[in-house]
């Protein structure tokens, strides 16, 4: 056997996902929410029989490792290396040698973050940055070490003797990691000069860097803040600055302060508002509230103090509600920024976090606010500006709260809100010319109505198969034989079980010997979610044949009746015969259809 079936052998993929999903016993399977969508009623189902796990919700599948690289993104060598140090595995192959790009530069950016951490917190040279993060920024050299926080210098000395005479690396492998880049054959450190925030991973992996200018260098021409430029592992719109710190408190807490800079996350975490994360200046990612979605339900936004007017800020909110997020909005009076207040006076951060108010309350509001001061005439100005926030309320049910209430502020009745919200769809409707799109979506519709009861009698199929195979592999035979199943799909497979020379083979082997086609479909259909109880699904069997029998003969008997309907609107008596014949068929279905509801 190859490494990879022994490490897939020796482990338990129950276990595995069981550390990052809540998982529970569902007759042979484990159930549990989805982390790669957001549910509220699970639909992930793990088959320890069959090694592998399916989304009904989303559709993600998978065995063991591949779950690993789309929980934890790894790459396939390392979810093998990980699992097989799991499982007491040693890997025979070249595997374990054979680093990846990706680890590799994880760890050349584990190096650039101690060499910054050393010069900031115990060279001479990063004097004037520490004191500086420690007198004016406030910042405990425990908190600056448990976020490992660096200098570099301004002096290319060190920097040049530490990675390219002492360590040996060479300059373009610092240049993938996105540290240097190359001017005039020279490598520069593009952070020389400020404040280093290492950026982590939800695991602690170091995947790039932020630089702050020092106020000494400070000048116009340089940007406040720079960061490392995409490379192999490090992607803006997946990193939520501090994740790898705050997730356990997000979780403990079930909901996380978001943030907007680095230090408005550092300040927040040191005065012990710790389910806190930063979104580094730009707008949320549907990427960050997934990640975010995994960990809590809640969400607070503490963001500068001029953010209502924030276009990207209305972005990230937009994206939060797709997520169904709870989201409320946290203010701190006169201090610009959560940093600001949690260094003046922490107790004013602790209440502007304790008393957020709901997110269109505080958007709607602050359009109240604004206009408050040009006088009455205003109020069409303000109808617009509201509308349009109304209309971004998905949840119909709060969206018509709001209603209520901004007619009530107006001192206009509910329905004229309602109605200019409805106006201002539609138009927006038609400039994206969703008209045409609307049409389109009917013929799909009324298509889909023909589908539907076919759809519906396949999902009995399906589910009647997963229950015999639970209960007795062989009864599938005598259901296929009663013509039960219709499904194409299902008929095959029973058929290479019956032409195997093995009838008391378990579905697992079954699921071996299917061809590739048929395979991904026979894994599916064990991982449906079955009664744990034998009587249970016994019964289920019982009720579902009978439902899809008498579905089949319904539709026998309407065959009939049509054919018989239009002998007798043709008139011809030459079909005397077959009328007769049509009629004595139609009798029979009848009294089986009777005879079905006595089974029960
Ligand atoms: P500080 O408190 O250090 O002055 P801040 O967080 O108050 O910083 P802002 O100007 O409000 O600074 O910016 C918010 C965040 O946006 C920063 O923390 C940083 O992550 C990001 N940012 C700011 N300026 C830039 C820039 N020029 N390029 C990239 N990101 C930036
Ligand atoms: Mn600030």
């Amino acid at each position: 056997m190859d490494d990879v079936s022994i490490v897939k052998q020796k482990t338990d993929i129950v276990s595995v996902i069981g550390e990052h999903v809540n998982l529970k016993k569902a007759g042979r399977n484990y159930k549990g929410l989805c982390p790669f969508h957001n549910e509220k009623t699970p639909s992930f189902m793990v088959s320890p029989e069959l090694q592998i796990f399916k989304c009904f919700g989303c559709g993600e599948s998978g065995d063991v490792f591949s779950f690993l690289q789309k929980y934890e993104g790894m790459e396939f060598y390392e979810a093998l290396v990980s699992l097989a140090k799991r499982s007491g595995v040693a890997l025979r192959g070249s595997f374990t040698n054979q680093k990846s790009d990706k680890a590799y530069l994880l760890e050349l950016n584990a190096l650039v973050a101690k060499f910054y951490h050393y010069i900031l917190t115990k060279h001479p040279f990063g004097k004037y940055a520490l004191d500086y993060l420690i007198k004016e920024r406030r910042l405990k050299p425990a908190t600056i070490s448990e976020f490992n926080l660096g200098y570099s210098p301004q002096q290319p000395s060190l920097f040049h003797n530490f990675f390219f005479s002492k360590k040996k690396i060479s300059p373009s492998d610092l240049e993938k990691a996105g540290i240097v880049y190359i001017k005039d054959g020279f490598a520069i450190d593009r952070f020389r000069g400020r404040v280093v925030f290492p950026l982590a991973d939800s695991r602690g992996n170091i995947c790039g860097f932020a630089g702050r200018i020092t106020p000494r260098d400070s000048n116009k021409e340089l940007a406040k803040y720079i960061n490392t430029p995409e490379t192999a592992v490090y992607r803006k719109s997946e990193l939520l600055y501090g994740i790898h710190l705050a997730k356990r408190h997000i979780k403990m807490q079930k909901s996380a302060v978001v943030v907007e800079g680095e230090l408005d996350m550092i300040s927040c975490y040191q005065v012990g508002v710790k389910n806190v994360v930063a979104i580094k200046g730009s707008a949320l990612t549907s990427d960050q509230a997934h990640m975010l979605s995994r960990l809590c339900s809640k969400i607070i936004l503490a963001f500068d103090s001029d953010f209502a007017g924030d276009s990207a800020a209305k972005r990230g909110i937009k994206v939060l509600n797709e997520y169904g997020f709870e989201v409320s909005v946290a203010e701190f009076g006169k201090y610009k920024d959560p940093d600001e207040a949690a260094r003046c006076d922490k107790q004013s951060l602790f209440k502007g976090i304790d008393n957020a108010v709901p997110v269109w309350d505080f958007i709607i509001s602050s359009i109240f606010k604004k206009h408050a001061k040009d006088g009455n005439f205003s109020k069409s100005r303000i109808s617009r500006e509201v509308v349009a926030v109304l209309c971004e309320i998905d949840d119909l049910i709060i969206r018509s709260f709001y209603i209520n209430f901004v007619a009530g502020k107006l001192g206009v009745s509910q329905e004229v809100v309602e109605a200019q919200v409805q106006n201002y769809i539609r138009s927006r409707r038609k400039i994206l010319d969703v008209a045409q799109f609307d049409v389109k979506t009917t013929i799909a519709e009324s298509a889909n109505d023909n589908q539907k009861q076919k759809d519906v009698v396949e999902l009995w199929q399906e589910r009647l198969f997963s229950l015999t195979i639970s209960y007795d592999l062989k009864q599938l035979i005598n259901l296929y034989e009663d013509g039960v199943f219709t499904n194409v799909v299902l008929k095959k497979i029973i058929d290479h079980y019956k032409n195997y020379n093995d009838l008391n083979i378990s579905y697992a082997k079954l699921v071996e010997i299917l061809p590739p086609e048929l395979s991904e479909k026979a894994k599916n259909l064990a991982l449906l979610d079955i009664p744990e109880d034998q009587e249970d699904i016994q019964k289920e069997i019982r009720e579902l044949t009978i439902r899809i029998k008498r579905h089949n003969l319904n539709l026998e008997k309407e065959m009939i009746l049509s054919k018989i309907r239009k002998i007798e609107v043709d008139g011809n008596d030459k079909n005397e015969d077959e009328l007769i014949n049509l009629q004595k068929k139609f009798n029979q279905i009848v009294h089986k259809i009777a005879s079905l509801a006595l089974d029960r």
